[in-house]
C-alpha cells in the first residue's frame, strides 16, 4: 500500500487524487440498462476488484486509523477524494453496510486482534460484511429479539432466524446479535458475533420484493458452532455494540458517514434520479408545474446536504448527542419518499406503460413500489422519532411492560 502524506493539504491532496484516479481507475461507463439487485454477482467481483485498486493505491479507507490499512485522514480528505471520484467507476456497493456501519463497529467496539484482522481485509475488497440485526418476530424492538446462542465451552451454539438481510448473499461475514442470558432484562442478555455466513447449520434464502429485487435474504440457524472469538465487545454487553452499529446505520443512511467513498447509487448502473431526464423525455419541461415539482426536488437535497453537515458537527463537536444521528435519518426517509411521489408524478402514466429495468419513466414507477422502503431500512422512521424525542429532546420515555422484567418471564404472544 502507498503511503499517504498527512501533512499533504487538501489542494494539493486533490491534484494527487486526481492524477491517480485518472492513471488507475476504470471511467464510468453510461449504461442504459438496470440490473436487478440481488442479480448483480458480476457488479459484486467488480467492486472487490475496485476495493482492490483503492487499497494499493492508498486511497481505500480515507478515514480509517493506519494501523489497521486506512489512510488516517480526516472527513475533508475523504469528502475531497469523493469529488474528484465523480465519472470513475467506484465500489459503491461496498459503502453500505461494509464500510460505513459493520466496519465502524469492529473499529469501536471490537478487540485489537479482530481490528487487525478483519479491517485491513475490508478495506481491501477481500471481505464484504452485513447485518443479522431483525427477526421474523419483529426489527423494531431490536433488544426483544429471539435468536438465542449458548455457550459450550470455548464455542457458541447458535439457533434462530434473522430476516430483511440487505445483501447477505454476497457477504463474508455478518454482525449478529443473539440472546445469550434470557434470565435478565432484555437488554441485558444480549451479545454480537461477527458470523461467517458460510458456516455448517445455516441456510440463507433469497426473498424476492415487489421489485423484483432479491437483495433481501433470510437466514435460518441451527445448532450453528460459532467460536468465542466471534464475539464482538463482550459477552451480554452485546446491546452496547448493537446502540453502536445503529448509531453508524442512521449515519450512514442519513448520508452523514465519514466512511463513504464515491457517489451514486448502489446500482452501478443507476445513477442518480434524473427527473429533468423524465420530463423531457415525457414532453414537460416547459410546464411550470413540473419545474416547480423539479425545483422542490432541489431543494429539499440542498436542505439534506446542510443538515447533514450541521447534525455531523454538532456530533463530533458534542454539542448534540449521538442518537441525533436519527435526525439526518428521519431527514433522508422524507427526501427520499417525496423524490419517488415527484417522479411518478412527473412520469404519470409512462411510470406505468415505461420500460421496466431501463432508466426513464418506467424507472420512477418501479421506484415507486419501493417508496416505503426508506421508511424502513435502517431503523423505521416512527423509531426515529421515538428516539429525537426521548434522547435528543429529553421528552418523557415511552412506556414498555418490560423493562426491567427478565427475559424469560416477559409475556409474550405465541
Ligand atoms: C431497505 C431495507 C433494508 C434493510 N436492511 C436490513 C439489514 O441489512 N439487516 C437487518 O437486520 N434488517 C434490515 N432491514 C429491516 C429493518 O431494520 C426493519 O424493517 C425495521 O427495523 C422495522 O422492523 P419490522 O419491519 O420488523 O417492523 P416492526 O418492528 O414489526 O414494526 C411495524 C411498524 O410498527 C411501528 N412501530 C413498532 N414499534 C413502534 C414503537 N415503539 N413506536 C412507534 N411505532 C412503532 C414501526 O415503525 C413500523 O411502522 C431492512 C429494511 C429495509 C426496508
Amino acid at each position: 500500500m502507498t503511503a499517504s502524506v498527512v501533512s499533504e493539504d487538501l489542494d494539493t491532496y486533490r491534484l494527487r487524487a486526481r492524477e491517480w484516479l485518472a492513471a488507475n481507475m476504470p471511467k464510468q461507463q453510461v449504461v442504459e440498462e438496470l440490473v436487478a439487485e440481488g442479480d448483480d454477482d458480476e457488479q459484486w467481483l467488480r467492486a472487490r476488484e475496485l476495493q482492490a485498486i483503492l487499497f494499493k493505491g492508498g486511497f481505500a479507507g480515507i478515514c480509517y486509523p493506519r494501523e489497521y490499512g486506512g489512510q488516517g485522514l480526516a472527513p475533508e480528505y475523504q469528502k475531497v477524494f469523493t469529488e474528484e471520484s465523480a465519472g470513475y467507476e467506484m465500489p459503491i456497493l461496498l459503502n453500505v453496510p461494509t464500510l460505513s456501519i459493520c466496519a465502524p463497529v469492529i473499529l469501536d467496539m471490537g478487540s485489537e486482534e479482530q481490528k487487525l484482522e478483519y479491517l485491513p481485509k475490508v478495506l481491501s475488497g477481500e471481505i464484504v460484511l452485513v447485518q443479522f440485526l431483525s427477526e421474523p418476530s419483529g426489527g423494531s424492538d431490536l433488544a426483544g429479539l429471539i435468536t438465542r446462542a449458548e455457550r459450550d465451552g470455548d464455542v457458541f451454539m447458535l439457533n434462530g432466524a434473522k430476516t430483511w438481510s440487505t445483501s447477505a448473499y454476497a457477504a463474508d461475514y455478518g454482525l449478529c446479535l443473539a440472546r445469550t442470558d434470557s434470565t435478565v432484562p432484555k437488554h441485558r442478555g444480549l451479545t454480537m458475533f461477527l458470523l461467517k455466513t458460510d458456516l455448517p447449520g445455516i441456510t440463507m434464502r433469497r426473498i424476492t420484493q415487489v421489485n423484483g429485487s432479491t437483495e433481501f435474504c433470510e437466514e435460518f440457524f441451527d445448532d450453528v458452532v460459532v467460536p468465542a472469538s466471534q464475539v464482538v465487545g463482550e459477552v451480554n454487553n452485546g446491546w452496547a455494540v448493537a446502540s453502536r452499529q445503529l448509531f453508524w446505520e442512521r449515519t450512514a443512511v442519513g448520508g452523514g458517514s465519514p466512511y463513504v467513498s464515491g457517489s451514486g447509487n448502489r446500482n452501478a448502473a443507476e445513477g442518480e434520479l434524473d427527473l429533468i431526464g423524465v420530463a423531457e423525455e415525457t414532453g414537460q419541461l416547459a410546464d411550470v408545474r413540473v419545474l416547480e415539482l423539479i425545483g422542490e426536488s432541489y431543494a429539499m437535497h440542498e436542505v439534506q446536504d446542510n443538515l447533514i453537515a450541521r447534525v455531523t458537527a454538532a456530533i463530533t463537536a458534542d454539542q448534540l448527542p449521538g442518537p441525533a444521528a436519527s435526525i439526518i435519518r428521519l431527514f433522508h426517509a422524507e427526501t427520499d419518499q417525496r423524490d419517488d411521489d415527484i417522479g411518478l408524478a412527473i412520469a404519470g402514466g409512462a411510470a406505468v406503460t415505461g420500460k421496466v429495468g431501463v432508466r426513464g419513466p418506467g424507472e420512477m414507477g418501479t421506484r415507486y413500489l419501493m417508496r416505503q422502503g426508506a421508511s424502513l431500512g435502517g431503523g423505521s422512521t416512527e423509531m426515529s422519532r421515538n428516539i429525537i424525542s426521548e434522547r435528543v429532546l429529553g421528552m418523557p420515555r415511552e412506556y414498555a411492560a418490560d423493562r426491567d422484567v427478565p427475559f424469560n418471564q416477559v409475556k409474550r404472544s405465541r
